[in-house]
């Protein structure tokens, strides 16, 4: 579960999902009120899970697998990824920039 990097705080799984759900570029602490965000370790893990499912989005067009599996399939990958998501999530108090390097 993530760590609050400014009070050292742990972040319940219900918290950081909720956490999650705010259109902004930084999430913030419940015990704190500091403003966190993902690492770059998490938002490579993120972008790799991002390709996993695209590449499950074009895989039925190579095996023939009907159109509703693999719609259910693309659901059930995301909500587990949605669930599974505060157990790798690592924060930061840096704001992150754009170059990866
Ligand atoms: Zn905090």
């Amino acid at each position: 579960m993530p760590t609050c990097q400014n009070c050292k705080s742990h972040w319940s799984w219900k918290q950081t999902l909720r956490s999650q759900f705010v259109f902004d570029t930084g999430m913030k602490c419940p015990f704190c009120n500091s403003k966190q965000y993902l690492n770059a370790k998490t938002r490579k893990k993120f972008f790799l899970s991002l390709i996993i499912v695209l590449l499950l989005m074009i895989f039925p067009a190579f095996f023939n697998i009907s159109p509703v599996i693999s719609v259910i399939l693309i659901f059930v990958l995301a909500a587990l990824s949605l669930l599974i998501y505060p157990f790798y999530t690592e924060l930061t108090n840096e704001e992150p920039t754009l170059d990866t390097k």
